[in-house]
């Protein structure tokens, strides 16, 4: 069996190294043929020594200029490129079978979808790139050929829950509905007055999960689960009214599909995102991922309980993008990226970041989303907007 190549975009991340933790434990299946970084020069250093691969990128050329002179010392023969320009090409790399698209947010949008464009295997953690291009993205998959394996939990999880035969016709599955589970992040329990002086060290500890810091704070606002919502529309084909928010704060079952039959299908595994990459990695076959058994009697019990929006404002504002159709989704993310990044910062506060995306969806308006020169424009108009929003709420 010929050894399946691999980019890893974002291979610094918490899905990168995962991803290269499960690569490690089956070096004759696979090989990390590029790894990628935006700005971790020494932790990237580190992955190009143990796994060697072809290429390496950074983002910026000082930082390429430091890894390559460190390689070189080092005596490894990894290649440093630099730039977004870098990542397309990989995408497109004749030699690559698949690509795991894991940079966070939009700026992982033209590497992901040159890579669906290419007719790669694309492993899809970067979630922002679809509901940025939806319908474009979905076309470029289904127009070249490319398997899409979704790498997100509760996709992965609806994914192994749905019959293999599945083509985007969840009538003819005879699906009635998908339920996304939710976790509720930290702040499921905690007195509402207290929210608008959550910091970012409060809001990026998870309960459950180890994540980069802006999904983290998407996870504390449920705007993880919102984006997670309409990622759930383009991947599965199912309108707003078939998909479903359950919170499960054990985060032992991943989503669920119900059938018309009534019988409901889940996917439940330790919360460990080593289990989704191998699955879609070795996909169709099964190999193992490092993951411990599940102990049942140690959980005890499992405890499911609905969405409060007035507590997770986030998460209807998603909805209702999904809903609206056209810009509004990509209207949505930019403005969710801009009110976590000046969150982050201390620029704005943690009940604000809602305030900023109702405003830029509303001053926003639609626009076209036809192209990815469009998608871009959008995107930037509303980041645009989402500025001037949070300038003026500054204290
Ligand atoms: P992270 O912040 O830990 O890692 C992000 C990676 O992207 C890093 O390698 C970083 O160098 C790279 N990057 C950041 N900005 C970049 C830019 N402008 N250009 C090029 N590279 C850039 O994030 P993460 O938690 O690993 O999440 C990655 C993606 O996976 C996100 O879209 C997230 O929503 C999704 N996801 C993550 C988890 C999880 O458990 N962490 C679960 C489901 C989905
Ligand atoms: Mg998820």
């Amino acid at each position: 069996m010929s050894r399946s190549r691999i980019v890893v975009f974002g291979a610094t991340g918490s899905i990168g190294r995962s991803t290269l933790d499960v690569i490690a434990r089956h070096p004759e299946r696979f090989e990390a043929f590029a790894l990628t970084a935006h700005a971790q020069v020494g932790r990237l250093f580190e992955l190009c020594e143990q796994f060697r691969p072809r290429y390496a990128v950074m983002s910026r050329e000082a930082d390429a200029d430091e890894l390559r002179a460190r390689l070189t010392q080092a005596g490894c023969p990894t290649e440093v490129l630099q730039g977004a320009q870098a990542l397309v090409e990989l995408a497109e790399h004749s030699e690559v079978d698949t690509v795991m698209a894991a940079i966070v947010g939009a700026a992982g949008l033209l590497p992901t979808l040159a890579a669906a464009q290419a007719g790669k295997r694309v492993l899809l953690a970067n979630k922002e790139a679809l509901v940025l291009s939806g319908q474009l993205f979905m076309n470029a998959v289904a127009q070249n050929g490319a398997r899409l394996l979704p790498i997100d939990s509760e996709h992965n999880a609806v994914f192994q829950s749905l019959p293999h035969t599945f083509g985007r016709e969840l009538g003819a599955s005879g699906v009635r509905r998908i339920m996304l589970t939710a976790s509720g992040g930290p702040f499921r329990t905690a007195p509402l007055d207290s929210l608008d002086a959550v910091t970012p060290e409060q809001a990026c500890a998870h309960p459950n999960w180890v994540m980069g810091r802006k999904i983290s704070v998407d996870s504390a606002t449920m705007m993880n689960k919102g984006l997670e919502v309409i990622e759930a529309h383009w991947l599965f084909g199912a309108p707003a009214e078939l998909i479903d928010v359950v919170i499960h704060p054990q985060s032992v079952i991943h989503s669920m599909v119900e059938y018309v039959d009534g019988s409901v299908i889940a996917q439940l595994g330790n919360p460990d995102m080593r289990t989704p990459i191998a699955h879609a990695l070795a996909y169709p076959e099964r190999i193992d991922a490092g993951v411990r058994s599940l102990d049942l009697f140690e959980i005890a019990k499992l405890t499911f309980e609905p969405a409060d929006l007035v507590r997770f404002p986030c998460l209807s504002l998603a909805y209702q993008a999904l809903r609206a159709g056209g810009a509004a989704a990509a209207v949505l993310n930019a403005a969710n990226e801009e009110a976590v990044t000046a969150f982050l910062d201390g620029r704005l506060g943690f009940m604000q970041i809602a305030d900023v995306i109702a405003a830029t969806l509303e001053r926003a308006g639609d626009s076209p989303v036809e192209s990815v020169e469009a998608i871009l424009e959008t995107d930037g108009r509303a980041r645009a907007i989402a500025s001037s929003e949070i300038l003026s709420r500054q204290p």
